[in-house]
C-alpha cells in the first residue's frame, strides 16, 4: 500500500505527536518493537534511516502509556466526577445565560478549587490564591496532545492548543493573558512556558534548563511589592519561545515594555522597590561584602528605605531576600552570563544605591543663591567608585549643567532641587539601560542555534503585560498602563466581535447584530494627533514655561468628549471613562516625567566610565531593534496619521531626536507590541481576582461580576454560543480533511460539493456554508480530528 498522503510529508512530519501518534501507538500496541514502527510506511518516507527518531519513538510510547493510565485511574481534580466530559465545564454551554447564571458556575467551581473556566476558546482563570498540585509533569502528561474535552479545562490545555495548532498549521501563535494586578497573570505565563517546554521537548536539556531561568531573572528586575501584589510585574513582557518545524523548543526571546522606573527612587508609602535590590542588599549583608561595594551596615540606603527600619529588620531576621540572591546568581550562571558581566551588574546597582545616598545643600552667597553642593562627600565618593568615574566630574555633572546660547557654552550651576532630579534622573536611566541590556543579553544567550533549521521556526509568543490600574492616587504611569489595556481590549474586541460580525456578513451568513461597547472613540482620544490626549501632552512638554496645570487646562480645552471630564475643587487632577472604569488622575510631574530628559552632562560623564558595561550602556541612544518597522504593520489597525509612518520610517531620525518624549516612546512600543499580535492566531486567557483580600476560597460577586463586565466575557459568552469560533476556506477544508470522504490517492476539488460531501460524512451537525468558507463551531475541530486519527 502506498503511505496515505494526508498532509504534505513536512506538514506530517510537524504533525507527528499530535496525528500520527495515535497511529503509531496503535501499531505498537498491535505489535510492540521499535524495529517495527521504524518500518512504518510514515516514519520511512519522511525520516529514512535517521536513528534518532528511534529513541524519540521509545519516548513518546512510553509516555503514551503513562498517559493512558494516569488518565484511566485519576480525574486531575474534581476526582469523584464520573463523567469525562462535563458540560459545566464550559460557559457556552449554560441553557440559560445571563450575569448571574455565569456568576453561579463559576462560584459553584472555585469553591470545588476548579479555577479554570471555558468561554467557548477562551480561558478563564481564577486566581486560588493557594498552591494547587495540578502542574506537576503528571499533568504535563495528562494534557499533551490530546482532545480538549478529554480533561477538565486548564491552563496546560491552553498552551497544548497553542501548540498544536502552531506545529500542524505552521503558524505562529499568541497567548494574551489579562486581567487586573493580582489577577494571577504572572503566574499563568510561567505555567505556559512550563508546558511549552515540556511539549517542545528539546534534545537540549541546557536549553530548557536556560528557559525555566528566564522568568525568574528577568522579574528580580522588573517586579516589585505594590499595595496589591507581593510580586507585580512592573513592566509588561512578550516572551517568544521559538520552535523547529518538527515543534522541538530551539530559543527564546523577550521583549520588554514600560518599565516602571521611576519606582527605583520613590516608592509609594507601603509599596517597595524593585526585588533586585533588596536582595543584593541583603545578599552582601549576609556574605560581609557590603563594605567591598561602599554600602552601610546599619541603615539601608535612601532608595530601598521607603519604611524606616522595617528593610534592616527584614535582611537581620529572615534570610529569604539572601537566598533569593544566591538564586538569581545562578539564574545568571545557567544562563550564560561571564562572571565578568555579573560582576559589573552589582557595581552598577550598588553604584545607584550609592547615587541615591548623595545629598545636596544650598550655598548662599550674596551673588548666588542658586547654587548647591554635597554636604556628605563621602556617598559621592562612593557612588563614583562603583560606577568608575571620577568623583568631581561626577558631582559637577549634578551640580551644574551646561548652556549653549549663539554658539557659546555657558555653565549655570544647578538649585538643590534641580541637582536632586539630576541625580534622579541618573539613577533611572542607569537602572532602565541596565534592565534593557539584560533582556537584550539573554535573547543573544537564547537565540537559536542557526544551525537548526532557524529559517522555518516558529514560535509562541505570551503576552504579560500588567493589568488595568486604579489606585487613590494615580499619576502618569497608571496613564501608560491603562492606555495600553485599552488597546489590548480593542484587539480583544476586533478580534472576537467586530471581524466575526464583518465576516458573517461577506459570508451572506445571517448575523444577529451581537453588541458591545466598543472603546475605539476612546483609544483615539488618546492616540489621535494632533488632538489627542497623547500629542497635547507632547506639545505642551515642548513649552518651558509650562506646568501640570497648564497642561490640565489644555487637556479640558481640547477633550471634549465624554470619557474626560476635571472634578470641581481638585486643580491638578482629571478623570477618564476607562472601558474598565473610571480613574482620577493626578496630573503632578506629568510634564517632568514625560520629558524624561537626562542632562547630556550626565551622559558625558557616565561615557567616561572603566566599566565597560557602563560605556556600553551609554555609548548609543537605545533603540529597540525592530520596533520601528514592525510598527509599520500595525497602521491599518490603528489609522495613524502619516507624520507619524514618517517618523517610524527614519528611526535613527527619531532616536537621535534631542526630546523623545516619554509619549512617544509609549506610543511606539505599544504598536511594536500589537504588530506582534496581530501576526500570530490569538488564544486568550482572562484572569479574575475572586477578591481583594488575597483569600483562598473566598468569591465577591461584585468583584467578579466587575471583571467580568469589563473584560468583555459576558459578550463573549452570548456572540459564542450562537457564534461559528472556526472558518476554513473551501480549498483548505478539502485539503485538510478529504480523507474522511475520498480515497487517499484521488485529489478532489476545493468546491462546495466536496466540502459539503466532507461534512455530510462526518455526520456533525450545526455548522453553516458560507459564500467561500465553510464555518464551524469549536468543537467541530476536535471531532473532525478525531475522526481523521480515527481513518487513518
Ligand atoms: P498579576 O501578574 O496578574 O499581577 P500574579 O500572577 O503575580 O498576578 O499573581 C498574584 C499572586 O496570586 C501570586 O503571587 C500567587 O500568590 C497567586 N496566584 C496566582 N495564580 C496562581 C495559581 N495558579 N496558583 C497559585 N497561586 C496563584
Ligand atoms: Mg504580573
Amino acid at each position: 500500500n502506498p503511505p496515505p498522503t494526508l498532509l504534505h510529508p513536512e506538514k506530517w512530519c510537524r504533525g507527528f505527536n499530535h496525528f500520527i501518534s495515535q497511529c503509531l501507538i496503535k501499531d505498537f500496541e498491535k505489535r510492540p518493537s521499535v524495529t517495527h514502527l521504524l518500518e512504518h510506511p510514515f516514519i520511512k518516507q519522511v525520516h529514512g534511516k535517521d536513528m534518532s527518531l528511534q529513541k524519540q519513538l521509545a519516548e513518546l510510547i512510553q509516555e503514551q502509556q503513562q498517559l493512558g493510565s494516569i488518565a484511566k485511574t485519576r480525574r486531575p481534580y474534581h476526582v469523584d466526577r464520573a463523567d469525562k466530559y462535563s458540560l459545566d465545564d464550559d460557559l457556552v454551554n449554560l441553557e440559560v445565560l445571563n450575569e448571574d447564571t455565569i456568576i453561579q458556575q463559576l462560584q459553584k467551581r472555585y469553591a470545588d478549587l476548579q479555577i479554570y473556566t471555558y468561554v467557548g476558546d477562551i480561558l478563564i482563570a481564577l486566581n486560588p490564591f493557594q498552591n494547587l498540585s495540578i502542574y506537576s509533569p503528571q499533568f504535563s502528561r495528562l494534557y499533551h496532545g490530546v482532545k480538549r474535552s478529554s480533561n477538565p479545562p486548564h491552563i496546560f490545555a491552553s498552551a497544548d492548543a497553542a501548540y498544536q495548532s502552531m506545529v500542524t498549521f505552521s503558524k505562529d501563535q499568541c497567548i494574551i493573558i489579562s486581567g487586573e494586578s493580582g489577577a494571577g497573570k504572572t503566574e499563568s505565563a510561567h505555567l505556559i512556558v512550563q508546558h511549552l517546554t515540556f511539549l517542545g521537548k528539546a534534545n537540549n536539556r541546557a536549553l530548557r534548563e536556560k528557559i525555566l531561568q528566564v522568568n525568574p531573572l528577568v522579574e528580580a528586575f522588573g517586579n516589585a511589592c505594590t499595595a496589591i501584589n507581593d510580586n507585580s510585574s512592573r513592566f509588561g513582557k512578550y516572551l517568544e519561545m521559538m520552535f523547529t518545524p518538527t515543534g522541538a523548543v530551539m530559543g527564546a526571546k523577550i521583549s520588554e515594555y514600560l518599565l516602571e522606573k521611576s519606582r527605583v527612587v520613590k516608592q509609594a508609602v507601603g509599596e517597595k522597590n524593585f526585588h533586585i535590590f533588596y536582595y543584593i542588599y541583603a545578599g552582601l549583608y549576609h556574605q560581609k561584602k557590603l563594605s567591598e561595594y561602599r554600602l552601610p551596615d546599619k541603615k539601608p540606603p535612601r532608595y530601598i528605605d521607603n519604611e524606616t527600619g522595617r528593610v534592616m529588620h527584614d535582611i537581620v531576621t529572615k534570610d529569604s531576600y539572601g537566598r533569593q540572591f544566591e538564586a538569581i546568581q545562578h539564574c545568571f550562571r545557567i544562563i550564560g552570563f561571564t562572571d565578568e558581566e555579573v560582576y559589573s551588574v552589582y557595581r552598577i546597582l550598588t553604584g545607584i544605591l550609592n547615587t541615591g545616598n548623595i545629598e545636596f545643600a544650598a550655598i548662599s552667597s550674596q551673588h548666588q543663591t542658586d547654587k548647591s553642593e554635597v554636604p556628605n562627600p563621602e556617598a559621592l565618593d562612593n557612588a563614583a567608585a562603583l560606577l568608575s568615574i571620577g568623583s568631581e566630574e561626577l558631582q559637577e555633572a549634578l551640580t551644574s549643567h551646561c548652556v549653549v546660547t549663539r554658539g557659546e557654552t555657558i555653565i549655570r550651576t544647578n538649585t538643590v532641587d534641580k541637582a536632586a532630579d539630576v541625580r534622579d534622573a541618573m539613577s533611572k536611566a542607569l537602572y532602565s539601560r541596565l534592565f534593557s541590556w539584560i533582556v537584550n543579553r539573554i535573547n543573544t544567550l537564547l537565540q537559536p542555534d542557526k544551525n537548526i533549521c532557524a529559517e522555518n521556526g516558529m514560535n509562541v509568543g505570551i503576552l504579560d503585560i500588567f493589568g488595568f490600574e486604579n489606585f487613590t492616587r494615580n499619576s502618569f504611569e497608571q496613564l501608560c498602563i491603562n492606555i495600553a489595556n485599552e488597546q489590548i481590549q480593542f484587539y480583544f474586541n476586533q478580534h472576537i466581535f467586530a471581524l466575526e460580525q464583518m465576516e458573517y456578513q461577506s459570508e451572506g451568513i445571517d448575523a444577529t447584530a451581537v453588541e458591545y461597547e466598543d472603546n475605539r472613540p476612546l483609544l483615539d482620544m488618546f492616540l489621535q494627533k494632533p488632538m489627542g490626549l497623547l500629542s497635547l501632552l507632547d506639545e505642551e512638554s515642548r513649552f518651558p514655561q509650562a506646568t501640570d496645570l497648564t497642561l490640565v487646562d489644555k487637556f479640558e480645552d481640547n477633550l471634549r468628549c465624554k470619557y474626560f471630564w476635571r472634578p470641581k475643587g481638585v486643580e491638578l487632577s482629571f478623570g477618564i471613562q476607562h472601558y474598565a472604569g473610571k480613574v482620577l488622575y493626578d496630573a503632578s510631574a506629568f510634564l517632568e516625567k514625560n520629558r524624561d530628559t537626562l542632562p547630556a552632562d550626565v551622559v558625558v560623564v557616565l561615557r567616561t566610565s572603566e566599566n565597560k558595561l557602563l560605556q556600553q550602556l551609554f555609548s548609543s541612544p537605545l533603540t529597540k531593534t525592530g520596533m520601528f518597522c514592525t510598527a509599520l504593520l500595525t497602521f491599518s489597525l490603528l489609522q495613524l496619521p502619516v507624520d507619524t509612518m514618517e517618523v517610524m520610517r527614519h528611526p535613527e531620525e527619531t532616536t537621535n531626536m534631542k526630546r523623545q518624549t516619554m509619549a512617544s516612546y509609549f506610543r511606539y512600543s505599544l504598536m511594536d507590541l500589537l504588530s506582534k499580535m496581530v501576526v500570530g492566531q490569538p488564544h486568550f486567557i482572562r484572569c479574575i481576582k475572586p477578591n481583594d483580600d488575597r483569600e483562598a476560597l473566598m468569591f465577591s460577586h461584585e468583584r467578579v461580576l466587575l471583571q467580568l463586565r469589563y473584560t468583555g466575557i459576558l459578550e463573549t459568552v452570548k456572540i459564542r454560543q450562537k457564534g461559528y469560533s472556526h472558518r476554513i476556506l473551501f480549498e483548505e477544508f478539502v485539503k485538510r480533511y478529504y480523507y474522511l470522504a475520498f480515497k487517499a490517492h484521488e485529489t478532489p476539488l476545493g468546491s462546495r460539493e466536496n466540502c459539503l460531501a466532507i461534512l455530510e460524512k462526518s455526520k456533525l451537525d450545526n455548522w453553516i456554508l458560507g459564500k467561500t468558507k465553510v464555518f464551524l463551531k469549536y468543537y467541530h475541530i476536535e471531532q473532525l480530528n478525531l475522526f481523521l486519527r480515527e481513518v487513518i
